[in-house]
């Protein structure tokens, strides 16, 4: 049906197709009639956050009738701390899409035009329609950002470049040097936003830390997320760190109130929760093997990834598989909506949710082949 008030939005709002979130288990164990269900569909922490950001959310309950700090004071300073930087170079975001959609807001307009690959991370065209701004999408290469297909896109109408380091929902990544040589070439009038959401979980040697190019490269934002690896996804808390004229700028449009009291006293005490954050990677480094084998057993291809998720390769479209996992009570995520029809995303979960996904996959996959043979 269409939308009656259609021609009254403003044009570019036509085009938009909304995100498509993880379906919420009860959700889905009221349309299914089920229980015990699991979910591995938004690259959330499974262990949660830790005790400290527990504590301070808990305590802040205390002053729910206070409007928050609108300039996030104590948790900016402790952002700037964390990584070396003033306090004029952090905005914060209701998640790190709100810093996103600050951005777009302030280097783009109808006329101008931002550039990302093929297979990147779907806030990128909505924040960019969304501001009647262009779209151009550069075709990636094995599923990975081509940065040198990107640079050719790149031209006087140009505002913004999304870059994802590592990149939802392929799990690859970029290294330093290819990456640096981008953002050199990259004219001065363009703003570079390195989207470093997945950051704590790699291992990679020569996986830059694009925090530490912000004074080379004035025109560089990079967001972070307290949503995956600090386990506070339910908050809605990220931020930007740029340069701290181009803070000021996102400062103007950001909603003074974006981030709430207790999510601002989470964050922070997450942020000094190193042991949280090391638990976090261990748990994800040994699960993914553990993932990893479990899909090869089962003959499963996946794209290397380097985050808390692995995008599966079913060699088939996935309705069906999804589907059928959905009725086991394991919630995945179809990745069809960035052109990826046959690809599957799994979140890492706990070992025994891990588990269950890997034996409901075994008995969805024999399914099919029985139904198929016959
Ligand atoms: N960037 C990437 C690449 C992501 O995968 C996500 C989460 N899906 C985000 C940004 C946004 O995370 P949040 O808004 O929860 O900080």
């Amino acid at each position: 049906m269409t939308n009656q008030f259609l021609d009254l939005a403003v044009p570019q709002i036509a085009e938009l197709t909304p995100y498509v979130p993880g379906k919420p288990v009860a959700e889905l164990e009221r349309e299914l009639g089920i229980s015990g269900s699991i979910k591995l569909a938004s690259n959330e922490n499974p262990l949660g956050c830790g005790e400290a950001a527990r504590a301070a959310y808990v305590a802040a309950a205390a002053e729910l009738g206070r409007y928050p700090d609108g300039g996030g004071f104590a948790l900016r300073r402790a952002i700037a701390s964390h990584h070396g930087v003033e306090l004029e170079q952090v905005t914060l975001g209701n998640g790190s899409n709100d810093v996103l959609d600050l951005v777009a807001r302030v280097f783009l307009q109808p006329g101008r035009e931002s550039v990302f690959s093929e297979y990147a991370f779907a806030v990128y065209p909505i924040a960019t329609m969304a501001v009647g701004a262009r779209a151009r999408v550069a075709p990636a290469q094995h599923f990975g950002q081509d940065l040198e297909a990107m640079a050719a896109l790149v031209n006087e109408r140009t505002g913004v470049v999304w870059i994802a380091n590592p990149n939802n929902p392929t799990g690859t990544w970029l290294a330093a040097e290819p990456l640096r040589a981008f953002l050199s070439a990259l004219p001065r009038h363009c703003m570079a936003v390195v989207d470093e959401a997945y950051f704590e979980y790699v291992d990679e040697a020569d996986y830059p830390d694009t925090t530490r190019w912000l004074k080379a490269f004035p025109n560089l934002i990079v967001t972070r997320t307290f949503a995956k690896i600090h386990g506070l996804a339910a908050l809605r808390v990220g931020y930007g760190l740029s340069h701290p004229h181009a803070a000021e700028l996102m400062n103007r449009v950001r909603q003074p109130f974006n981030v709430n009291a207790p999510a601002q006293a989470a964050a922070a005490a997450a942020l000094a929760d190193l042991e949280h954050v090391e638990r976090s990677r261990a748990h994800n480094r040994l699960e993914m093997a553990r993932l990893k084998a479990g899909l090869d057993d089962l003959g499963l291809d996946s794209i290397p990834s380097v985050g808390n998720f692995l995008t599966l390769d079913l060699g088939q479209p996935v309705g069906p598989i999804d589907q059928a996992l959905l009725r086991e009570g394991v919630i995945c995520r179809p990745v069809a909506n960035y052109g990826l029809s046959r690809h599957l995303r799994i979140s890492i979960g706990l070992a025994e949710e891990n588990d269950r996904l890997l034996a409901a996959l075994a008995r969805v996959l024999d399914q099919m082949n029985a139904s198929g043979a016959g």
